[in-house]
């Protein structure tokens, strides 16, 4: 955030944000970063503390004197409401104002049965969840689903994934029953977020998370925020085609797709024409865990796919670290290794000179923390604070 002077005075969720950030936790921190004189400080915590947005904490006196009044963001202020759906399982949980799960419940729904049927569903458990909770005000719901979306709309976009969602604007759906700013991104976006805030953060702000699941996708971090792109397609590494990929035909209408060589769903479909028995993934993770040298081979080749795109990524982005998720990636050691090591040899020796290639630290968990942090983020922002203020005395 740009330091203040007095010629452009800091806002009340100029001074939230530095009380969230803990740049600021006394009165007489604000005066000093911010420039303020004490009567402003005072009204726009005054202002803050009126809206639940802070809480006053006195520490235990230690040897005399008063001790300061340290202000804390208000974590407990207010809620939002989350969703991360999966193609075939769904959380959905109730989260506070510091993007901890205060609860949620797990479905295993197909989400292709389209949005008539799946966001009944959401905003019941959601109104459930809020049944414990009377007067809590609601801030803002956030949901991540298995489609590309069209960030600023809120619009799902993909023909063939998601068929029955194609086109569907979903914030004004909710906003009939839940009238809170509504957030809407892939899944991928989301996990990358949530991954980030929570495990990396403090480490970089350029992060590349690759999901490799029943689908392929990716989700970068660039300078600490989310790389949308200019509709919000970025990171959509599943549909880059590979070299010498034998012309297998993409759901996408292209050949040789990386989704349609190394996915989870293209090994499942590999594995049975090469007459294995298997139906999912775990299948496939019980094969690999008993070392079956056929899966073994068919997994390491998809590795070296994935690895081929992702050097070409690494080598446009200069990600500090690559965060492998996804049940497939989870899962399996020989797909990791191979990724690596296709990765480090392809892409150039600056991008990986300090390159790390790791698994996902939170797993699926991310997936919720990840739709909280992208609803706290707009609606805590000071524009967004101040704007919840406008029709009170904020510039003093
Ligand atoms: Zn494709």
């Amino acid at each position: 955030m740009p330091r203040r002077t007095a010629a452009t005075l800091a806002t009340s969720g100029e001074v939230l944000d530095l009380i969230r950030t803990g740049e600021a936790v006394t009165r007489a921190d604000l005066g000093r970063v911010t420039g303020l004189s004490r009567p402003a400080v005072s009204l726009r915590v005054g202002e803050l503390l009126e809206r639940g947005l802070v809480v006053e904490r006195t520490d235990a006196p230690s040897t005399g004197g008063r001790p300061p009044v340290r202000l804390e963001f208000n974590a407990a202020g207010g809620v939002v409401l989350v969703a991360a759906l999966g193609a075939s399982r769904t959380r959905v949980a109730v989260c506070d104002l510091g993007g901890v799960e205060l609860e949620g419940r797990e479905f295993v729904i197909d989400v292709e049965q389209g949005p008539d049927v799946v966001l009944p569903l959401l905003m019941d458990t959601w109104d459930e969840l809020m049944e414990g909770r009377p007067g809590v005000p609601v801030k803002g719901v956030g949901m991540g689903v298995p489609a590309t979306v069209e960030f600023a709309a809120g619009r799902t976009e993909s023909a063939r994934v998601m068929a029955s969602w194609t086109g569907v604007v979903i914030p004004p759906l909710i906003r009939e029953r839940f009238p809170v700013p509504v957030f809407v991104d892939n899944d991928v976006n989301v996990l990358a977020i949530g991954e980030h805030r929570g495990a990396y953060a403090e480490e970089t702000g350029d992060l590349m998370f690759v999901k490799v699941s029943t689908r392929i996708g990716a989700g970068v971090i660039a300078g600490g925020e989310i790389l949308r792109g200019a509709l919000g397609a970025a990171g959509e590494i599943g549909h880059i085609p590979v070299r010498d990929g034998g012309g297998v035909l993409c759901r996408c209408g292209n050949v040789d797709c990386v989704d349609s060589v190394a996915s989870g769903t293209a090994l499942l479909r590999d594995l049975r024409a090469a007459g294995r028995d298997v139906k999912t993934i775990p299948d496939v993770t019980a094969l690999v865990r008993a070392g079956d040298a056929e899966t073994m081979a068919m997994v390491r080749e998809a590795g070296r796919r994935i690895g081929e795109v992702l050097a070409g990524a690494v080598n446009i982005l200069n990600p500090a670290v690559v965060v492998l998720g996804g049940d497939v990636a989870e899962a399996f050691g020989p797909l990791v290794s191979s990724i690596r090591e296709v990765v480090y040899r392809r892409s150039t020796a600056l991008a990986t000179r300090r390159l790390r290639i790791e698994t996902s630290r939170l797993g699926a968990a991310a997936g919720i923390s990840g739709c909280a942090v992208m609803v706290l983020d707009h609606v805590l922002s000071p524009d967004a604070v101040d704007e919840t203020l406008t029709n009170r005395v904020t510039r003093q």
